[in-house]
């Protein structure tokens, strides 16, 4: 074996994703084939943290040279909080995945919508006066609205099982465009795009939508995906919809925009959809 003069070894740029659960993950393989792609030097490891020690868990990672760390599941407002600086994205949608940090300051961005975004684009779908049907009005929903806003679409409507939830994040966001709330099983109206933000995918449950609004649908996007079509994708195939997307691509492009918030270069996404859709 050869040996490696100590001189030669320059520690490695560290990043990580906190989340519980973490073995699912990822964002280690995302963010290494990112690396490799980009000729960047880098280490990417997951980390399980207890519900009640994450500013621990940042601030060791920190004092071991950590720079940069995505947060997943159930840290994403505790991380909000914790920032001493937020993007304005991150700070509309109280939420952040993304951690970097500005000389001693922890900052925060939310990259989920612009990795919604980037996917609706990079796929055709029009958003700059489409009518939009959001399902959902958890974290991944409130997460996404400052970025789709962002696009300019003609409305907003937000629809959920529980009918208050969606009326707080219309009112949240009342400032940013129109935005308008109802229950999941009273949506009326047309729409261009739906799509999925419940986690009902997950479950394998059909949402209680009424067809003629699918029907009338360009497109529908679960924001859920996996190795099949989700179910929601196949509620939009049998009505007819030509154009169903799951949420994979969105997926690849968050990690994307977080890669280049830590190292100022954009990574091609397509190959590792590709590579991880194989692996699906
Ligand atoms: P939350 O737990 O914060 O919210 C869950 C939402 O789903 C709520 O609106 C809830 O409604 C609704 N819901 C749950 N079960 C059902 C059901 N059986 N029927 C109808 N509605 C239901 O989850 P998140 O917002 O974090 O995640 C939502 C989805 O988005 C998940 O599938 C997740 O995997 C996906 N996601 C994908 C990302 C990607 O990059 N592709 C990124 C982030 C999330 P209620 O309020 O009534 O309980």
């Amino acid at each position: 074996m050869v040996e490696i003069p100590k001189h030669s070894m320059t520690p490695m740029d560290r990043y990580c994703v906190f989340g519980n659960p973490i073995a699912h993950s990822k964002s280690p393989l995302i963010h290494a084939e990112f690396a490799s792609l980009t000729q960047q030097q880098l280490s990417y490891d997951k980390q399980l943290v207890p519900e009640d020690q994450f500013p621990q868990a940042v601030a060791e990672f920190r004092r071991q040279g950590g720079q940069g760390a995505n947060v997943t599941l159930p840290f994403k407002q505790q991380a909000f909080e914790l920032c001493d600086g937020l993007t304005d994205r991150a700070r509309l949608s109280g939420a952040v995945n993304t951690l970097y940090w500005q000389g001693d300051q922890l900052w925060g961005d939310n990259t989920d919508g612009e990795g919604l975004v980037r996917d609706l684009l990079r796929n055709g779908v029009e958003l700059k006066g489409c009518r939009i049907l959001l399902i959902g009005a958890g974290g991944a929903v409130r997460g996404v609205i400052p970025s789709l806003f962002e696009q300019q679409p003609q409305s907003i409507m937000v629809a959920n099982r529980t009918q208050a939830k969606a009326e707080t994040l219309a009112q949240h966001f009342s400032e940013l465009g129109d935005i308008s709330s109802c229950a999941m099983d009273e949506i009326d109206g047309a729409f261009d795009l739906i799509i999925n933000g419940t986690s009902a995918s997950l479950s394998s449950t059909a949402l209680p939508v009424n067809a003629d609004v699918i029907q009338r649908a360009k497109c529908c996007y679960d924001m859920a995906y996996g190795s099949e079509p989700t179910v929601f994708q196949q509620q939009a195939k049998q009505l007819g919809v030509s154009k169903s997307l799951d949420g994979l691509g969105m997926l690849i492009q968050q990690a994307a925009v977080s890669f280049e918030r830590w190292r100022g270069v954009t990574p091609d996404p397509q190959p590792v959809y590709d590579l991880i859709k194989r692996q699906l």
